[in-house]
Order: C-alpha cells, then sequence, then structure tokens
C-alpha cells in the first residue's frame, strides 16, 4: 500500500539503463551527510549484489560517524585521488547522481560530471534539477534521497533483492535527514517503509547509537562551549545564532564532522523556530540554517548567502570575514523580522 510516486516510464529507463550499463558510477554531494552516503551505499550494495561493476565517489570526506556504514572504506574520494578519479569518469558508462540538483554540489568532480558522455540518472529531492540527466527522478516533497531509493526499488518490484546492509543505508538516511525523525517526518509512508526495512534485519537503535551517540569528548566540550559563549538569542525574532571561529575550532582540535547537529540545538529552546550556525573555515564562512514550521529558510539562505536547500534545512556561504559575515546575518534577519516576530510553533 506504498503510494507509486514514481514515474512508471523513468523507473523503467533506470532499469534499462543499468541492465545495459558495463561500469556504473555513483556519485553524490560535497560534504556528504548521512542521507548522501546512505543513499550512495544502498544502490552500491544493491547493485553489486546484481553483479554490476559499480564505484561509489565523493567529491570530499565524510564525518567519522557515518564510516560505520559498511562499504565506506570501499568510497574513493576525488579530492584525495582525482587521478583515480578521472579514470573512473573515463570508463563509466552509466552514472547515478544522489541527493544533489545541479553539477556544482560536486565542487571538484563537476567539470568530470559534465564532460562525461556516460549515462546520466538523478535521484534527489531538492528543488530545481538541472538539465543534464537523461533519468530525473526528482521529488522535493519526499524527506530523504534514501526514501527515494527504497522506492524505486520497492515499485519496480525488487524488495526481494534488499538486503539487511542495503537496508541499514536507507535507514541511516531517512534517519538523519529527518534529524531521527524530529522534522520532515509527518508522512505516515515513512513508517511503513520503516516496518519494510526492519523485516530486513536492521536494528535501528543501534543505528541511531553509532550516529548520534558517538561524540569524542572534544567534540561534546565544543558543544558546550558553543553554546555557552558562542551563542546570541533574539527571542521578539523567535531566533537563535551560534557560531565558531577558526581559533574557537582549533582550541578544540576541531576535525571535519564535528560540529554536525549543532545547528539543530538552539531549536530545543522554548519559542525558537529559527536556528543558524556561522562557522569560519580557511576560504569563506559556512552557514546552516534550520527552522521549525513554516519559515523558509532556504528563500532566506537564497536572498543573503547565495545557497539553498530546503523550507526547513538549509546553507549557504560567506566570501569575507566571520564579523561580516555576521553583519550580513543581522541584516537578513532584520529583513525578515515581520515574518519572524510574527510566526509561532
Ligand atoms: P547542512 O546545514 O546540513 O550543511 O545543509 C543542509 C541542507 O542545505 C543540505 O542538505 C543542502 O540541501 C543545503 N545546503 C547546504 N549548503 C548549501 C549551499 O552552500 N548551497 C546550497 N544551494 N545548498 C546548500
Ligand atoms: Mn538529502
Amino acid at each position: 500500500p506504498l503510494s507509486e510516486i514514481i514515474e512508471k516510464a523513468a523507473l523503467q529507463r533506470l532499469f534499462k539503463l543499468v541492465e545495459r550499463s558495463r561500469q556504473i558510477l555513483i556519485t553524490t554531494h560535497l560534504s556528504p551527510d548521512g542521507d548522501a552516503l546512505g543513499a550512495s551505499l544502498a544502490l552500491y550494495h544493491y547493485l553489486k549484489l546484481q553483479q554490476k561493476d559499480v564505484r561509489l565517489m565523493v567529491p570530499n570526506s565524510f564525518p567519522y560517524f557515518l564510516k560505520w556504514m559498511k562499504g565506506s572504506d570501499d568510497i574513493l574520494i576525488h579530492e584525495y585521488n582525482p587521478k583515480a578519479a578521472q579514470v573512473i569518469f573515463d570508463h563509466a558508462d552509466l552514472i547515478f547522481c544522489l541527493d544533489y540538483n545541479i553539477p556544482k554540489r560536486v565542487g571538484g568532480m563537476a567539470p568530470l560530471l559534465e564532460k562525461s558522455s556516460a549515462h546520466k540518472i538523478l535521484v534527489d529531492h531538492h528543488l530545481f534539477p538541472g538539465d543534464i540527466f537523461d533519468v530525473v527522478i526528482s521529488h522535493p516533497a519526499i524527506s530523504s534521497t534514501s526514501e527515494l531509493i527504497f522506492r524505486l526499488l520497492y515499485q519496480a518490484g525488487r524488495y526481494e533483492g534488499i538486503d539487511r546492509t542495503v537496508a541499514e543505508c536507507i535507514y541511516c538516511g531517512m534517519m538523519t535527514d529527518t534529524g531521527g525523525f524530529t522534522f520532515n517526518s509527518n508522512n505516515p509512508e515513512i513508517y511503513l517503509i520503516i516496518s519494510l526495512l526492519l523485516r530486513k534485519g536492521v536494528d535501528k537503535d543501534r543505528i541511531y547509537s553509532l550516529v548520534y551517540n558517538n561524540l569524542t569528548e572534544d567534540r561534546f566540550r565544543l558543544l558546550g562551549f558553543t553554546l555557552s559563549q558562542r551563542m546570541k538569542v533574539y527571542p521578539e525574532l523567535h531566533t537563535a545564532l551560534i557560531w565558531l571561529s577558526l581559533e574557537d575550532q582549533k582550541q578544540f582540535r576541531y576535525n571535519k564532522g564535528d560540529t554536525e547537529g549543532f545547528v539543530n540545538y538552539p531549536l530545543s529552546i522554548k519559542d525558537i523556530i529559527f536556528s543558524v550556525f556561522i562557522r569560519e573555515e580557511e576560504e569563506m564562512v559556512k552557514l546552516s540554517f534550520r527552522s521549525q514550521g513554516s519559515f523558509p529558510t532556504n528563500e532566506f539562505a537564497a536572498q543573503f548567502f547565495q545557497g539553498g536547500g530546503h523550507l526547513n534545512a538549509s546553507g549557504g556561504e560567506f566570501f569575507g570575514s566571520l564579523s561580516d559575515a555576521l553583519a550580513r546575518f543581522e541584516e537578513g534577519v532584520a529583513h525578515y523580522a515581520d515574518k519572524l516576530r510574527s510566526i509561532s510553533r
């Protein structure tokens, strides 16, 4: 009783291309998150079970709390090995593009993707898919790309072919893109799918712990420091800001991914519906936005920080100093003040 949301012609075309392909390459976006890796590894394992020759490539490294997923050691990281990456692109005759909408989102891999003559299949849940794909399966109303991977296998009558490993990766992606099923997760069919995954032997409690109860001491102390020393609350605007300078990060021996999920914490404050995390990097300032309810963080991100994403979870970039980024943010909240003031949960 799962709705068949995927267009039949696209689904048929997808499996026909898979059947005809000799070397498949799966790609996903910069700074891969749980959904990007979950969807990619799920498809990777599924295609391997079908005896396909398949590789998985990501633009740059991913956080340590995702490395428990089977197959994560097989992933080629473009940034670390561009020569090997070039060879793989040269040989691929079918490329899956998962959890991103346009080539720009794969950073340094974008030119390889754009030049490749391989067929390209997009499976994604961001708005505005680009025009370089042969098959487009784009569903912005679905909360994760991992859920889409499940749906396309299920709808094609391939549920039997899903093993525990595939199911674990799908579950991880569905869980992380909904903050452990705390936002974007009111579609009843999500829980139908979870039930079908549990039947494959997924241990959902273990997966939750592996992802969320896996902080290093440094990371836990950095969270405490951020919330106590680097937070500003705008009560009338139902908004909270946290930020970290490079210096702050150095003090806590920051590693990639250490601040993943920090942006969600200020939403625990009563009446806060818009949370922003501003983090200084070597070459830019990175911003993460989260909201509860109807406040469109993606519009905010696009208007003030050349970014985008989903209504309740988006991001952007600022090229300039941290203090200028903070000032730009205040300009943004001033612009949205009326809207923010009038919003409640
Ligand atoms: P996060 O805050 O977890 O880094 O990103 C949340 C979501 O915002 C991502 O899934 C992605 O859709 C979007 N996003 C993050 N950074 C950017 C960005 O710089 N540009 C665009 N267009 N989207 C972003
Ligand atoms: Mn996603």
